[in-house]
Parts: C-alpha cells; sequence; structure tokens
C-alpha cells in the first residue's frame, strides 16, 4: 500500500484512506451512538499519556456495559501500524470502540463487537494567534449533560449536546461554549476543561458538576501543586467565572488556550493574564518531558 499521507483508518483491521474507510451500517455505534471514543496527539511520533487514555477508554466502555478485549499494548501496537501505514511525522489519533452491527434494536444483545476503529489524521492544533491572544467563549443556554442520565464523565458517541452547544456559541461569536449544569454551575467546554483564576487561585469544576476527567486538567493541577500554584476544586455558579481576573480551557488539541471574552465581556483586563501563561508553559515542559509509552 502506498503512503496514506493524509491520514488512515483502521477499521476494524482494514487500513484504508479516510475517505474509503467503511464501518456496517447496522453497528450500533452508527445507530445510537453506542461506542466510546478517545482523542491522543503525538509527540515525536508517539502517543501522549497512551496510559491515561487507554484507562479512560476502559471506564467509559463499563459506563456503557461494554468490556474492551484488547488490552492496552494490543491497542498501542494497532495504533502504531496505523501511523506507519501514513509515514505522518504528528499526528491526531482518535481510537473508537463501537458496539458492532446488530439487529434493529437498541437492545446490545446480539451486536458482533466491540469493534475497534482507529482514525489516524495529521495533527492540527488551533491557530497560535489563540494561545497568544486568547480566545472569547459564549454560555449557551444548552446545559451540560446531568450526571444522572449520560453521565459526562463517560467520554461517550453520543457528543450531540455539545455539538448544539458548539453551534450555539459560534452563532454568538465564541470559539468554544463554557456549559453549566442545571443548578447553573460552571462545567466545562465542548472538548475542554475550564479554569479561572480569582486573587491568585485557580478554580476549576469538580467531578460532580458534571464533567469529563480531562488527562490535561489532572496532568495540570498534579503540576500545578507542584508548583505552589494555589487550586481549588469545586461547584461555583457561573458569575464566579465571569468576574475572574483570569480563565482558560485545556485539551488534548486544546493546550491551554487564554480565554479573554465571555459573550463580549472581557475577563480580567481582556488579556492573557500571568497565572495562564504560567500553566501553559507547566504544559509545554510537561510535553517536553512525555516519554510516549505504548
Ligand atoms: N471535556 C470534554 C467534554 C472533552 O471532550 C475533552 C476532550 N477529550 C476534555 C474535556 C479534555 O480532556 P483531555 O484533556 O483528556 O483531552
Amino acid at each position: 500500500m502506498g503512503r496514506l499521507s493524509g491520514g488512515a483508518v483502521n477499521a476494524h483491521g482494514v487500513i484504508s484512506s479516510p475517505e474509503e474507510a467503511r464501518v456496517p451500517a447496522m453497528d450500533h455505534g452508527f445507530l445510537y451512538g453506542d461506542s466510546v471514543y478517545e482523542v491522543v496527539r503525538t509527540l515525536d511520533g508517539r502517543p501522549v499519556a497512551w496510559p491515561e487514555h487507554y484507562d479512560r477508554l476502559r471506564a467509559s466502555a463499563a459506563a456503557l456495559y461494554m468490556e474492551l478485549p484488547w488490552t492496552r499494548a494490543e491497542i498501542g501496537g494497532r495504533i502504531r501500524e496505523t501511523i506507519a501505514a501514513t509515514g505522518l511525522p504528528e499526528c491526531t489519533v482518535r481510537i473508537v470502540v463501537t458496539r458492532g452491527p446488530g439487529p434493529m434494536s437498541l437492545l446490545p444483545d446480539g451486536c458482533d463487537g466491540p469493534r475497534l476503529v482507529i482514525y489516524v489524521l495529521p495533527l492540527r492544533l488551533p491557530p497560535p494567534e489563540h494561545r497568544e491572544h486568547g480566545i472569547e467563549v459564549s454560555i449557551p443556554s444548552r446545559l451540560r449533560n446531568d450526571r444522572r442520565a449520560l453521565a459526562p464523565s463517560a467520554k461517550t458517541g453520543n457528543y450531540l449536546n455539545n455539538l448544539l452547544a458548539l453551534v450555539e456559541a459560534r452563532r454568538a461569536g465564541g470559539v468554544d461554549a463554557v456549559m453549566v449544569n442545571a443548578r447553573g454551575d460552571v462545567t466545562e467546554g465542548t472538548t475542554s476543561n475550564v479554569f479561572w483564576v480569582r486573587g491568585g487561585v485557580v478554580r476549576t469544576a469538580s467531578l460532580e458538576c458534571g464533567i469529563l476527567s480531562g488527562i490535561t486538567r489532572l496532568h495540570l493541577m498534579r503540576d500545578m501543586r507542584r508548583a505552589g500554584l494555589p487550586l481549588e476544586e469545586g461547584a461555583y455558579p457561573l458569575d464566579d467565572l465571569t468576574g475572574a481576573d483570569e480563565a482558560f480551557l485545556t485539551g488534548t488539541v486544546r493546550g491551554v488556550t487564554p480565554v479573554v471574552r465571555i459573550d463580549g465581556e472581557p475577563v480580567g483586563d481582556g488579556r492573557p493574564g500571568p497565572v495562564t501563561r504560567r500553566v501553559g508553559a507547566l504544559l509545554d515542559e510537561l510535553l517536553r518531558t512525555e516519554r510516549g509509552d505504548w
């Protein structure tokens, strides 16, 4: 096979270009969003924090009563062979586990799965001006899913709620949406976690608010504590965020992105602040020292 330099999809063992890749129309992942996934970026051609992403994939699957039949090393090997088929120096890797094809019924019984689909695409990071000058976010009317419904702690193929929140935010002029929960407390962005700073103290929503436990969030919280930055996790109303001195989003692809406006109003002085810059430097350091482990 020639080099798939535009990217490749490994659809349950068959590697082809993203345009040619096929999954069965009866797959419950397609029919019902009955799937889980992870997004990993590479650094020097190796996936960053793969062990943590694998553990979260397992936990997301368990939340859907699904058990992964593959070890970390097995999926790691398939990622490696898919990356090798592209020859790409750096990529974004999406690992999707679907329930598999089955009868036209909500029940997963009788599905021929789980099935593993790995997407390897050229790494596309946000434009540098996002990090340099910050972005505007919008608070959509749409709420983050309640933990008692489809829990945000599971990274499932059912991202429609976040998708609609993002569309709403874009229409309002935001680059991303930061959602609140039914209590009105801050949760997270559509594919990122949110932090903000008040009087030198960094705050972020606790898992109880209904968020995904971001791997970037966890790494940065550990490193902020090590660096002696005061940090609090909890349930905070929206005005705690809108009245903050600084705010930023974190995620595998987003890195640390300053938030300088919320629905048109400046955050602090409307420029990326010193704490945000410091946390950005902590992430740079983390990526410099990370040794991607398959
Ligand atoms: N929240 C949501 C809803 C997400 O989709 C993501 C992206 N996986 C994140 C937070 C950030 O998580 P991570 O740092 O693991 O990329």
